[in-house]
């Protein structure tokens, strides 16, 4: 008896192969990544377009190399299926509604050809070497100010510099901290995101300044963020509402702080969070 797809009935044939009880169209499109549009982040100054975690410059690579090398990476089959070859009729930053002509592989044995929707959407952005020169060296600034040292302040802040590196201007260990300059405000912004699931006692607060009109019209503001990572431990001295304390026990919801007279206060983090930051971010660096 000969294979048949189980899905659509077509019987095993010199174009038809049969893979999994599917043929390749079958196969296919029970195998295809839902994929609802792509899309692609380009620098609305130079046109470089951001793959792969860096910016390639439209010299270094056609916009529309780098564009398919991005779809590409969307285009994740099964390991029994490749993509061999694609075709895309793209304009480079603009929106399309297109189709891509994929030859797919089927396990190393078989060719066919399909074509698959794609809905590409460029969204523009400023890339870091853009960035430096319209904002006369960064964009944005993080203070991170933690309350006691400890290894995984160390070990945070060297990933930080290992996974941004492109993007931080300077850094600079300053008392109970560092100051870190970077030319991408949305990179700040991320940095911001991995201090709070990384500590749950963080008070993030951001704000802008330095602001400043262009030569070509626009205005530029700086983002300052200025996170605090309230890593306490026993034996503390913390200043709440004006008053000093000395933090006694310390657990997942809060802490026991004694005050002067060593009477005992339970303090949600939460309430402390809040009253620990009274005090005014400063856009002096
Ligand atoms: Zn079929
Ligand atoms: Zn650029």
């Amino acid at each position: 008896m000969k294979k048949f797809c189980v899905r659509c009935g077509s019987e095993e044939g010199d174009t038809i192969y049969i893979v999994d009880g599917l043929c390749p169209r079958c196969f296919i499109e029970v195998n295809k990544p839902s994929i609802e549009s792509i899309k692609i982040r380009y620098c609305g100054k130079c046109g470089a377009i951001y793959c792969s975690g860096k910016w390639v410059a439209a010299a270094e690579s056609s916009p529309a190399d780098t564009a398919k090398e991005i779809i590409l990476k969307y285009l994740k089959f099964s390991k029994k299926i490749r993509v061999a070859d694609i075709s895309i009729n793209l304009n480079p930053y603009e929106d399309t509604n297109g189709k891509a002509k994929i030859v797919f592989d089927i396990e190393n044995k078989f060719k066919f050809q399909y074509e698959l929707p794609i809905q590409i959407r460029w969204s523009r952005a400023t890339c870091p070497s853009c960035l430096r020169k319209a904002g006369g060296g960064y964009s944005s600034i993080i203070q991170i100010r933690y309350v006691n040292w400890g290894d995984e302040i160390a070990r945070f802040v060297e990933e930080v510099l290992n996974v941004y590196r492109e993007y931080i201007i300077d850094i600079d260990e300053v008392k109970n901290g560092y100051n870190i300059k970077l030319a991408d405000p949305h990179i700040a912004k991320r940095i911001a995101d991995l201090t709070r699931r990384r500590w749950r006692n963080t008070k993030i607060l951001e704000s802008y300044g330095d602001s400043k009109k262009l030569r070509d019209g626009s205005r530029f503001s700086r983002l300052y963020i200025s996170i605090r990572i309230l890593n306490f431990k026993r034996g503390d001295y913390v200043v709440l509402n004006g008053k000093p304390y000395r933090v006694v026990d310390i657990d997942e919801k809060g802490v026991v702080i004694s005050d002067q007279d060593g009477a005992l206060h339970r303090i949600d983090m939460d309430e402390l969070v809040l009253k620990y930051m009274k005090s005014r971010i400063k856009h002096s660096i």
